[in-house]
């Protein structure tokens, strides 16, 4: 018999001239199944030990048929999202659902628990006992402790709460709007390069999606309110109305899952194994913002009302605004950055970049097979060994998923008795460019996001040196993923690492520091106003799951938290949260954004600005707070590296950066 390949997309049975195309809904169905009896039989040999439990004995096989589910999920979550042929995408989603089947049967496996809990790790490193407290902690709130009815009440919860989830993302992946306009003055305000790829066709009308390529422009340049509100409606109500009761039905199955675990609601649920730790403490973190915000929001709305000359200005106009704002009030058109951010220097620019701070090596590897012939590959080596493996799917197609993130694919580990395993991850993006003839001119915002999803990639390529898979790379806690990718997002506004790589794309000339200084002074306009946002989001993501499901009116409900938090005007019929689907992944938890921010401000404020690329402090980073992964709980990673807890002062700094003297920024 075969070894069952690691990737799903070179499976035996799927090889042909090209494999990135060969892959049939039954091979990947096979792979599953293979993954899974790999699963399945580590199991077997965790419940067959006779012997006193060791790590060895017991959290050793327990671990080899977690590597299995997280490979397998991830693997098949990444085809679900990205490849070309819908059969496979949706055999993608069954297996998905499957795999689920399997993660919420073990979380309820009492057998497996007692194994685990006999373990006498007393002797062990703290990476091992951390690993095996957090697990049991895990095991407990799943409600494995609980009678024979109530575990299988849960398990039949779970399972409904997955397919709903899988549904949701399903809904809003597949069911992107188009804004049709009749007349190509409609466009007024827009770039050239947007016009050129925006032709009419024969009939003279020119067709607009609702993916980021085509939404973002508009909202931000486009003169004509007319159409940014079309746009604005077009895009908030992606999959709409079908997903309305969706997500009423799994906010349902979400408190009733809380309360048979003994909480009140799902929010304190979702926090307890987290840094956060209560939905009380969540929103104590969210009322400190809220105070420390709103003085600032309220200048920044001020200055744009009188720069507008409008009693008012509504929610499909912010970002015209802004622009517009930022455009005349510090001499500074976006527009004028975009030509030093063609993509392929950007990717460059980001590679090296990282090289360089982390002190690691990129090399194409041109011969790894992948899910599309777009999907470049890359080997990771540390100081000469090879250390990890990436694939970058940086631009929209037919049919892939219009977001941007990071998917750590395989968890690594350094020392497993039958070899090293290494970790492997993916970006999957929808920047401009890929195609023949068309630089892919990025905005800034893009080369930031660009260089956020990297951090995510480095922490689980940089983290995936542990002796367990399950506190391989980005295992932390959840509140603590967002802290190695937004640490990053700071590096790119420094003038003399941008002029590194960005370079004109027509006459190479590197980006003046002039010009990332007026970039960097209109970006921190607004700041307040987007914390606020933020804290819009949050608590949509923490009330949908601490109010009553039953007499829940999500259209009431966003639209009065829009307006605590924001002075825009409200449009009639907009339903984001029928597209929010932070709702599905993060569920409660989209404060992780902001609490994870307080928390990279912090560290970033740690390196010296004079010294960015060079600064001794990088790798003090890297060995203690990337490499770790989710071997030590993130308070404990904070405190190795700061020598204290977070503070918010730093983040404060930040938001008020536009009120402080120019030779402070
Ligand atoms: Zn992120």
């Amino acid at each position: 018999m075969t070894e069952t390949p690691i990737h799903p997309w070179n499976t035996p049975q799927s090889t042909s001239s090209s494999a990135s195309t060969g892959l049939t809904p039954e091979a990947l169905e096979a792979w599953v199944n293979a993954r899974l009896d790999l699963h399945h039989q580590a199991l077997n040999r965790v419940l067959a030990e006779t012997d006193s439990r060791t790590p060895g004995n017991t959290l050793r096989p327990y671990d080899d048929a977690i590597f299995e589910l997280a490979a397998s999920s991830s693997l098949i979550g990444l085809l679900n999202s990205v490849h070309p042929d819908k059969a496979v995408r949706d055999a993608a989603q069954a297996q998905a659902q499957k795999i689920s089947q399997v993660v919420v049967e073990l979380a309820l496996n009492r057998p497996v628990y007692d194994a685990l809990s006999a373990i006498d790790a007393a002797a062990a490193d703290p990476a091992t006992r951390h690993y095996l407290d957090r697990t049991l902690l895990q095991y407990r709130l799943a409600g494995v402790d609980k009678d024979e009815p109530t575990r299988a009440r849960l398990k039949e919860l779970q399972d409904k709460a997955t397919l709903l989830a899988l549904t949701f993302s399903r809904n809003v992946q597949e069911g992107g709007n188009t804004v049709t306009i009749d007349n190509p003055s409609e466009l007024d305000g827009l770039p050239p390069d947007f016009l050129n790829a925006h032709q009419p066709a024969p009939d003279g009308k020119i067709t607009l999606t609702t993916d980021f390529p085509d939404y973002l422009p508009v909202m931000t340049f486009a003169r004509s309110h007319n159409l940014r509100r079309r746009m604005f409606l077009a895009y908030n109500t992606r999959a709409f109305p079908q997903n309305k009761q969706v997500l009423v039905d799994l906010l349902a199955i979400r408190k009733e899952i809380a309360n048979l675990l003994g909480f009140s609601n799902w929010a304190n649920l979702a926090t307890a194994d987290q840094m956060m730790e209560s939905a009380a403490n969540m929103q104590a973190f969210l009322d400190e913002l809220d105070s420390a915000s709103r003085d600032g929001a309220e200048k920044e709305y001020a200055r744009l009302l009188s720069f507008s000359g409008q009693s008012q200005i509504d929610a499909c106009s912010r970002g015209f605004w802004l622009e517009q704002f930022r455009r005349s009030a510090f001499d500074f058109d976006s527009q004028s950055v975009r030509p030093y951010f063609p993509y392929d220097r950007v990717q460059q620019g980001v590679l090296a970049t990282a090289a360089r701070l982390f002190q690691v090596e990129f090399h194409p590897a041109p011969d790894a097979s992948t899910w599309h012939p777009d999907v470049a590959a890359f080997d990771v080596f540390d100081h000469g060994t090879h250390s990890g493996r990436f694939y970058l799917d940086m631009h929209p197609r037919e049919g892939k998923d219009k977001w941007f993130s990071a998917h750590p694919l395989i968890p690594g580990i350094a020392d497993h008795p039958s070899g090293t395993r290494i970790p492997e991850a993916a970006l999957i993006c929808n920047f401009p460019g890929g195609k023949p003839g068309d630089p892919g001119l990025m905005q800034h915002s893009d080369v930031v996001t660009f260089f956020h999803e990297f951090g995510h990639l480095m922490h689980a390529l940089l983290g995936g040196r542990q002796r367990w898979a399950g506190i391989s790379g980005i295992a932390t806690e959840g509140d603590f993923v967002e802290v190695p990718s937004q640490m990053l997002e700071e590096f790119f506004r420094d003038p003399a690492l941008l002029a590194t790589f960005a370079h004109h794309y027509e006459t190479g000339e590197p980006i003046p520091a002039e010009l990332v200084h007026k970039m960097n002074r209109a970006a921190a306009f607004g700041r307040a106003d987007g914390v606020r946002t933020q804290l819009y989001y949050t608590t949509c993501s923490l009330k949908t799951h601490t109010e009553d499901p039953a007499a829940l009116d999500l259209d009431q409900l966003f639209h009065s938290l829009y307006t605590r938090f924001l002075p825009y005007q409200w449009i009639e019929g907009n339903r984001m949260y029928a597209a929010f689907t932070h709702l599905v992944g993060y569920s409660s938890n989209y404060y992780t954004y902001m609490y994870d921010k307080v928390i990279a401000l912090d560290f970033f404020a740690q390196f010296s600005r004079s010294n960015l690329l060079d600064d001794p402090i990088a790798m003090k980073y890297r060995r203690t707070v990337l490499e770790p992964g989710g071997s030590l709980p993130g308070k404990d990673i904070v405190y190795h590296f700061l020598g204290r807890s977070q503070s918010t002062n730093a983040f404060a700094n930040w938001m008020n950066e536009q009120f402080q003297p120019p030779s402070t920024i």
